[in-house]
């Protein structure tokens, strides 16, 4: 990564060098299809399957409730029409909430468009969801309640355990994006108790284009991909074997490490959180305390867009973000804020910086050292960016 201060990694991870070298073999040595019976093929099968048993056990899970997709969005994507379709006889309504990714809120939208009812759920000014609101929302038909465990643009971690319990009381079926969450908080989804689960290894050290699926409840195939009958005939598709074992080592390895990571992280995050409010007009987003290790996101008063923020810190060799990658070269303010209330003018100033165990406390005061600047600069400009 050389002099450039990396601090986008809720956008994207670099593959951690252990999740790399447990994937070098599997694109030439043990090449094999794993659905293959002689030994070239065995070895990819036993790789596939000891991944299975990693990613479960990191999550609580069994290897049997497995399965492995193309990433987060494939994940959430299938968890929806699963349910859909498992669920059809007993109604169309779903809940979720107004701060879910993209992969989420898009195919609600086409769900809705087919004569779905769709709920979706308003956050408090921390970024919260609570029970009573879950449970007003409820009604005979509904069939999913899919809510995210850690927002990816303001860094909550959301209360799941108790919206859990809230779908269950009522016999309704609770699907998790955990895509932020794994690796970087703990996660079982037995004491949660959760149906469904979405992983995606690109945010946790490992490769992109790869991630898990958990479910307990029966997982009708995926519409979108059928054919050789792959992943017990759910998702078609010769398996990309050393992503698959990339994720598991770098999931092992993020589990492994979760308890230092969350002390040295949230040391970083803490630091830069407290010298970036001294700006005036700075404030934070999302919960000030139930947040992500590494995760720091701000709003400023009178800057006109974070492109102009986000673009001089490129400038001066830091790379953030916005807080979602589709709106960063838009001039549509995040969803999530604007879902929380905030002014479009102040929702459009979203500046995210997400940290990994790679940062060092050096670049922590590079990046409070070059902000302030930056800020009183973009603050001059009077003009908004072409979307
Ligand atoms: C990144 C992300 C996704 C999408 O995952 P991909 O593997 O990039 O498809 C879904 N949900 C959340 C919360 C994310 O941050």
């Amino acid at each position: 990564m050389g002099d450039r201060i990396y601090v986008d990694n809720s956008a994207t991870t670099p593959v951690s060098e252990s999740a790399l070298s447990a994937m070098l073999p599997y694109f030439r040595e043990h090449f094999g299809n794993p659905s293959a019976i002689y030994s070239y093929g065995q070895e990819a099968k036993k790789a596939l399957e000891d991944s299975r048993r990693v990613v479960g056990n990191a999550i609580g899970g069994l290897s049997n409730e497995i399965y492995f997709t193309s990433g987060g969005t494939e994940s959430d994507n299938w968890a929806i029409h699963s349910v859909c379709e498992v669920k059809h006889k007993k109604g169309k309504h779903i809940i979720a909430t107004a701060i879910e990714h993209k992969a989420i809120l898009r195919p609600l939208e086409k769900l809705r468009d087919l004569g779905y009812g769709i709920t979706l759920l308003k956050p408090d000014t921390n970024g919260h969801i609570s029970s009573e609101q879950l449970e007003r929302a409820i009604r005979p038909d509904t069939i999913l309640i899919s809510i995210m465990m850690a927002n990816n643009v303001m860094g909550t971690v959301l209360p799941i355990q108790a919206l859990c319990e809230v779908a269950h009381k009522h016999g309704i079926i609770f699907h998790t994006d955990a895509v932020q969450a794994a690796a970087h908080i703990p996660i079982d989804v037995r004491s949660l108790s959760i149906d469904l689960l979405s992983l995606s290894a690109h945010k946790f050290h490992g490769p992109k284009g790869v991630g898990a699926l958990f479910s307990k409840i029966p997982l009708v195939p995926s519409p979108f991909i059928t054919g050789g009958g792959q992943e017990k005939g759910r998702r078609s598709g010769t398996e990309n074997v050393a992503a698959v074992v990339g994720m598991a080592a770098a999931i092992a390895e993020g589990s492994e490490n979760l308890h230092h990571n969350t002390q040295y992280l949230g040391v970083l995050r803490d630091k830069l959180i407290e010298r970036t409010l001294k700006i005036p007009g700075a404030y934070l987003t999302g919960d000030p305390v139930n947040r992500l290790p590494g995760h720091a996101s701000f709003v400023f008063e009178g800057v006109k867009h974070s492109v102009y923020i986000i673009n001089m810190l490129n400038e001066a060799g830091i790379c953030a973000g916005s807080g979602s990658a589709c709106s960063a070269s838009s001039t549509e303010a995040p969803h999530v804020l604007s879902a929380m209330g905030y002014a479009d003018e102040l929702a459009q100033s979203a500046l995210r910086i997400s940290l990994s165990h790679y940062n060092t406390e050096k670049d922590i005061d590079s990046i409070n050292e070059t902000l302030p600047r930056i800020i009183t600069e973009v603050r001059k400009r009077k003009d908004t960016p072409l979307g």
